[in-house]
Order: structure tokens, then sequence, then C-alpha cells
């Protein structure tokens, strides 16, 4: 059994949808598969606007509703289904929360999830009822329903292990009826809706692969795979044909946005290959993560694969006020971070300085964290830096590589402000101006991606 996952353009419109139909018919015929589905593109956004204009009843929600309807109508009409109202019924009562919102003024995280939860329910449902149009029966199944059991974290919340039980008794009769399940959102065990952060279909594909052994997890997008770097930014950059788990976490954690960083895990501990594929180039191989590969010759068999760059980070340095840093003063400044909910990136310490990148999100909490940090370090935070960071399991064999990477930096006229390297050795991540990223993106993957192995 495979579960294919297809993303918001894979069911964005009624041809989309159709091609999708297709691919799910094709492998159909090799085996039972699971189908996940995420909200049609620009969705998840929307009902988010929908849900702050009740709150804030600055726009009115339920005309803002009938366009969401109108959207997903004008898709079932394209597709020629049958009995619309009620496949769009979830939308009936995503008017009656909406009206309690405007009402109370008041938009909790529960109330949240409730409403954007809708753009799966309303997804799966059209294509269940495509599917079985087509003459390959299929049913929608929510997320909750499915067995993916969740903490209270609404918004971004943690699956709970009783999940792993649940899911092979929700998800049955998968040899004659194809199951079609609602990415993104599961449910705690008071019945209540959740959400698994962003982009968190992918992360339900993994879920339900290991929920249900799965031979294989298969992310359908809009891009032919894991790229060696951001084709906006690098025009020669190439699909690379496989990664390892520990490879694609470090690139999908560093801001490759092709799938979910959470992916990785249940498939990992299931031990269950990911593929990345195209929904409108199919026949493209796309991109393999396994356990192992070997970086033998060939594109891939280098020792960097993959550079990622992220713009718009702040650098906190500390440097301890004494000479020798005194027992637990790495563990006061975490403690410090953390009381003000601080998450940092990438780390590098020495014996009396320690220095971290966090998002620019957290600007206006580390400023108000930075006097008590003062009390036991020399702090400085600088904003406007970019991390990048080179990954590929051939580091770790090949010497030098750091060497190269960073006479590479020097030759683009880029200082290196910041250098760490994960335990697992196999990327190097460091810190540059956002104004010299580009350049020393590109310099580096002439350099090390393309360049001689
Ligand atoms: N629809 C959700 C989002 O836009 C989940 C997903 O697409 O993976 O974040
Ligand atoms: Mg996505």
């Amino acid at each position: 059994m495979i579960v294919m996952k297809f993303g918001g353009t894979s069911v964005g419109n009624a041809d989309a949808m159709r091609r999708t139909a297709e691919l799910i018919e094709r492998a159909r015929r090799t085996g039972p598969v699971v189908v996940v589905v995420s909200a049609m593109s620009g969705i998840t956004d929307k009902l988010l606007a929908i849900a702050e204009a009740a709150r804030t009843r600055s726009e009115d929600p339920l005309s803002l509703v009938d366009a969401l309807r109108a959207h997903h109508e004008a898709a079932c009409r394209g597709l020629e289904l049958d009995e619309v109202d009620d496949l769009l019924a979830p939308i009936d009562d995503l008017r009656d929360v909406l009206r309690g919102v405007a009402l109370l003024r008041e938009l909790t995280g529960r109330s949240r999830d409730y409403i954007v939860s809708h753009g799966e329910m309303l997804s799966a449902r059209i294509m269940a009822a495509l599917l079985t149009a087509r003459g390959l029966p299929a049913r929608a199944i929510d997320g909750w329903d499915a067995g993916i059991v969740t903490d209270e974290s609404h918004g971004a919340a943690a699956v709970l292990p009783e999940t792993w039980r649940r899911i092979p008794v929700s998800v049955t009769g998968i040899d004659s009826v194809v199951p079609v399940v609602t990415g993104f959102l599961g449910g705690t065990e008071d019945g209540e809706r959740t959400t698994l952060g962003r982009g968190g279909s992918d992360y339900s594909a993994a879920i339900l692969g290991r929920g249900l052994s799965a031979s294989e997890i298969q992310i359908w997008t809009d891009v032919s795979g894991i790229l060696s770097a951001d084709p906006r930014l690098v025009k020669s950059a190439v699909v690379l044909p496989e990664l390892t788990f520990e490879e694609a976490a470090e690139l999908a954690y560093f801001g490759a946005k092709v799938i979910h960083p959470k992916t990785i895990e249940p498939a990992v501990i299931a031990g269950i290959p990911v593929r990345v594929l195209n929904t409108f180039e199919p026949d493209h191989p796309g991109t393999r993560i396994v356990r192992t590969r070997t970086p033998a010759g060939g594109a891939e068999g280098r020792a960097v694969a993959a550079i990622t760059s992220k713009k718009k980070n702040l650098v906190l340095s500390l440097e301890s006020t004494r000479m020798l840093a005194a027992e637990g003063w790495l563990a006061t400044v975490f403690d410090i971070l953390k009381a003000h909910r601080i998450s940092v990136d990438t780390i590098a310490t020495s014996e009396v300085s320690v220095c971290m990148t966090a998002e620019a999100r957290y600007e206006a909490a580390l400023a108000r964290a930075l006097p008590e940090l003062e009390r036991v370090a020399r702090a400085k935070l600088t904003t406007g830096r970019s991390i990048l960071c080179c990954v590929g399991l051939g580091m770790r064999e090949r010497p030098g590589t750091a060497g190269r990477i960073f006479a590479a930096v020097g030759l683009a006229g880029a200082n290196v402000e910041m250098i760490s390297m994960g335990a697992s050795a196999i990327n190097i991540t460091f810190v540059v101006k956002d104004e010299e990223a580009d350049r020393v993106l590109s310099a580096l993957h002439t350099e090390l991606v393309q360049g001689p192995a």
C-alpha cells in the first residue's frame, strides 16, 4: 500500500483535480492506495482571513464564505459532479461558527482550527466524489476520524502515541474503497479539531504511512522534487534524485520549502521511503528520500548535495562577563530565552561566548530579553543576517570540504560571521550579511554542486 499526498495546487481547480484523479487511478492499478489532500490552493489563507474578519467585524464574514463556497462550487461544476449541496454541506456549520465569533468578538485557537479545518474537509469530499464518479469507489475521511490523535496545542498540535493504535482500526477497507483523508487535521481525545501546523498535510501523509505500514509515501506537488538550491536564486539548480532522511531533514529545516520538516520523522521511524513527485510532470522520477545512499560518482555523489539560504535572521552574540564561563552559564542564557519564548536555530559556542541565530519575528522578544541577558553577558543583537547551509552526506568522508566552502565564500567577497556544524557532520551552516547571501549562494553552487566532485 502506498500513501499519495496531493498539495494545494494539485487540487487547485477542476483541471488539476482531474489530473490528480488520473494519477490515483494509475497507481490503483498496481495496488491499494491511501490518498491525502491539502485544501485547494489559497483556501487555508482565506479561511484564516475570514476568521479574523469575523473577530474584528471588519468585513462581513458571511459574504466571504459565499465567495469561498462559489470557488468550491465552480470546481464541482467543472468536474460535473452531482449533489454539490451535499458535498459542500460542511460550509453550513462554518457559517454558524463565524456568527458566534463575530458575536463574541473572540477567536480562540480552538475556533480558529475549527474554521480552518473546512479547507481540507471540502477538498477531500470533492476528490472522493470525483474518484467515485469516475468509477473508482472512494470516501472522504476527516483527520480525526482517521485516528490522528493530538494534544490540545491548537495551530501546531503534537501527535500522541495513541495514533499508532487508532489509525489501523480507523482506516479500513482500503482494498475496496479508496480513503481520501484530509491532510493537516487531527483531533484531541475530547473530540476537538486540531491542525498540525501550516503545510502540515505532508506530515499527515507520513503519519498515515507509519500508521498503516505503507511501502512508500508519495508527496505530489508542483515541482519535480527537492532541488540543489532555490531555482529563483540559482538558475542552474538541479533536482536531486536521491537524499537520505538526514539530508532531507536538514534541508527541510533550513528552508527548502518542498516538504514539511516534520514529514521525515514518522517515515524514519517506520523506515518508509518518501518520494517527492510533480503532479504536472508525473513521469519525472522526482526525489527519493531513503535510509541510506552511497554518494558514489555523479551529481549526487558530491560532498555537498544542496545549499539553502534563509534571509532576515537575527544574530545574538553573548560573551560571559567572567574570564571563564561559570558553571551553568549557558543554562542561565537558555532559561532567559525560554522565559521569553524565543526559539533559536543555529548555535556556535566557545568557552566564554555563544552566538546564535533566531528568526526576525523574535526581534521584539529579544529586545525585551536583552536587559536580563546583560546581567550575565556582554550582549549584541545584529539584524539582517542570512543563514546558508550546505548539506551532503559525502561531507562526512570527503576531507577539505569546509576549506572549499570557505574559500568560495571568500572569493565571493563575503565575510563569514558564524560557523556551525551539526553532530551528524552532514551540514555546514554559516552566517553572512543579507546583501551578500545571493552572491555567496551562487558561488557555492557553482563550486560545490556543479564543479568537479
Ligand atoms: N492547507 C494547509 C496549509 O495551507 C496544510 C497544507 O497545505 O499542507 O497550510
Ligand atoms: Mg504544502
